[in-house]
């Protein structure tokens, strides 16, 4: 089984309803479970800003799925919530993003993991502090707590 965090953003058409059906989504993906959820926060967008705030979340996740089947399926998720993709960083009403993904470091044309802004964003490493630990290491980055301290 593999150890998967995910990152989930929305900003549309009511963004808690659609970060809670999303984890709901990839709870009953095929030999997939939800381990741990970090709690909704609130985050002004970045880039455009005449668009609402965000509401995001992190979750833990065990798998079988293998890193392109789980964007596969992730992208699917994406799709049911009528995700259109307009404009990079424009509004969303659900975005899922692999973040971590066991150890290792993927670099190919769908996919780069550990996600490479994740350690730039507070609110992907807030949420993702919540649900781990102050000795916790993020693959090719180093200690969470390193960047936790330096964007706070
Ligand atoms: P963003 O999340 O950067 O705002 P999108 O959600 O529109 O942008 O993602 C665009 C592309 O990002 C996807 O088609 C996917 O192939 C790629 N991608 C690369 N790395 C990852 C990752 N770690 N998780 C999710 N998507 C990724
Ligand atoms: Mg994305």
């Amino acid at each position: 089984m593999n150890i998967v965090y995910i990152a989930l953003g929305s900003n549309q058409n009511n963004p808690v309803y659609h970060i809670l059906k999303g984890m709901k989504q990839i709870n009953h993906l095929n030999h997939t479970h939800i381990i741990k959820k970090s709690s909704l926060y609130s985050s002004k967008p970045l880039g455009p800003k005449n668009q609402p705030d965000y509401i995001n979340a992190v979750i833990k996740i065990q798998t079988a799925l293998e890193p392109e089947e789980l964007l596969n399926s992730l992208q699917k998720i994406e799709d049911i919530h009528h995700r259109q993709r307009i404009k990079k960083w424009g509004p969303r009403t659900l975005d899922l993003d692999i973040l971590i993904y066991n150890n290792l470091e993927i670099n190919s044309k769908r996919l780069t993991i550990p996600h490479p802004e994740m350690t730039n964003r507070e609110f992907v490493l807030i949420p993702l502090f919540e649900i781990t630990n102050h000795r916790f290491n993020i693959p090719k980055f180093g200690k969470l707590v390193h960047y936790l301290k330096r964007n706070l």
